[in-house]
């Protein structure tokens, strides 16, 4: 007796995903439901402690649930639910649950349903669909045939659903996000991401490394990516109390990280500086040569840009940076295109030409070729005019050539950033 309750106090709160479908074991299909799933588990509190992905295999699957639920209070597998012969997830689960599977009638008679609404009839095959497993719960499919399944044991609870994204989108919020929030009981867990710019991962991570102790390491975790910092604070508990303690990380990190934090919950650095440029009435125009129009990119991918981003130039050649940004061909034949005085002058004249409050240019060796001894693979010269002068900075980045042109991108937009205050 005493050593079953251990074992369900155990599984409280723990969760899995399972991926079923051969394909998914190949090399060019991954199993994203579980992304989807695992968000929607972590806003109820649970912890998703493991993901297997398994071929249309009865014998493994079988296996996979019956390890997973032996751990975790709530499982959840996606795929092989059709009618098709490698669809065998019913008989696994049945199986692995040590259950009968039985015919149906009232669910053959639903998915006939569904064929004549559709103006169909139903294929012999999709009768298999009708197979149910003993004293589950068959769940209605509201965008495909397939039925979906949930399962009761005792404290557990598995859920399948169809591998069509959609189909298992629809039956996840509609069956299984009321099953969460009863068993949840108020426990949440929300995230917020603070977005730094110009900073790297472990200058901020020195910085910040004592107020793990205070939130707890496993509420903070930090994803560096080219030129930006995301900075997930996480927190739960009573639903009423995770918005005032995710208030209190906010504040204390950004204490600590003052101008560095470029926005909260925002996609990107345009993100936070387009709306900037909005709100106060000033404009941008690009010229850009080594990320060829990814920075215009960026600005145009926020809605609303268009009151804020005049355009820019692609100029990857010097004739272009003469004739399309007005570069002197004197400071490209001194200093070579890439320099911080081709840099300055690109922001500087482009800002004349589109009389736009604000310029950007961005000049550099993207690579892998290209690179000399004195101006390395990597090395990128950047600036940003404005109503108080222009300022340029320069870095060799490391990386590839998405990689430095990415670094690029987010570094002029973050001086841009710093600028506007
Ligand atoms: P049905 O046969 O009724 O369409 P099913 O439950 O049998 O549903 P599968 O045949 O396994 O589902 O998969 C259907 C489609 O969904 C396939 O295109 C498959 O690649 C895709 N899919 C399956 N599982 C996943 C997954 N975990 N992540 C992303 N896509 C998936
Ligand atoms: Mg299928």
């Amino acid at each position: 007796m005493r050593s079953t309750e251990v074992k369900i106090d155990l599984r409280r709160g723990r969760a899995a995903c399972i991926g079923v479908g051969t394909e998914l074991l190949g090399n060019n299909k991954l199993d994203l439901n579980s992304l989807e799933i695992t968000e929607v588990l972590e806003t109820f509190g649970f912890d998703v402690v493991e993901k297997r992905v398994v071929g249309d295999e009865i014998e493994r699957i079988a296996t996979a649930v019956r390890d997973l639920m032996m751990e975790c209070e709530v499982v959840v597998v996606t795929g092989g639910l059709g009618p098709t012969a490698d669809d065998v997830t019913r008989k696994a689960i049945a199986i692995g649950l040590g259950r009968e599977i039985e015919f149906d009638a009232e669910v053959e008679a639903l998915i006939k349903k569904r064929y004549r609404v559709a103006g169909r009839v139903m294929p012999e095959v999709s009768r298999s669909m009708a197979q149910v497993v003993a004293g589950s719960q068959v769940i209605h499919n509201g965008c495909g045939s397939a039925p979906g399944i949930l399962v009761h044991e005792g404290l557990g609870l598995l859920a399948v659903f169809p591998g069509v994204p959609w189909e298992m989108r629809e039956m996840l919020n509609v069956h299984l996000v009321p099953e969460l929030e009863r068993r949840a009981e108020g426990r949440m867990r929300r995230s917020r991401t603070l977005l730094l710019g110009g900073v790297g991962e472990s200058d901020a991570e020195q910085r910040i490394h004592h107020l793990y102790d205070a939130f707890g390491r496993r509420n903070v975790s930090i994803l560096a990516s080219y030129g930006v910092v995301r900075l997930v604070l996480t927190a739960s508990g009573e639903e009423t109390r995770v918005e005032a303690r995710l208030d209190q990380m906010e504040n204390a990190f950004r204490e600590i990280l003052g101008e560095e934090v470029a926005g909260t919950d925002v996609p990107g650095l345009a993100h936070a500086v387009v709306p900037r440029l909005v709100e106060t009435g000033m404009t941008v125009a690009t010229a850009e040569s080594c990320t060829g129009g990814l920075v215009g990119a960026a600005l145009t991918e926020v809605s609303g840009s268009s009151a804020a981003y005049l355009g820019g130039v692609v100029s990857y050649s010097n004739q272009a940076k003469e004739k399309f940004v007005g570069v002197a061909e004197e400071i490209l034949i001194e200093h070579g295109a890439v320099s911080e005085p081709v840099a300055r002058a690109m922001a500087v004249e482009i800002r004349e030409r589109f009389g736009a409050d604000w310029g950007l240019g961005v000049t550099g060796i993207a690579g892998p070729t290209g690179g000399t001894e004195d101006k390395p693979v990597g090395l990128v010269h950047w600036a940003v005019a404005g109503p108080s002068g222009v300022e340029a900075r320069h870095r060799v980045f490391r990386g590839d050539r998405e990689i430095v042109r990415q670094w690029s991108v987010n570094a002029v937009l973050d001086l841009l950033r710093r600028r506007l205050g």
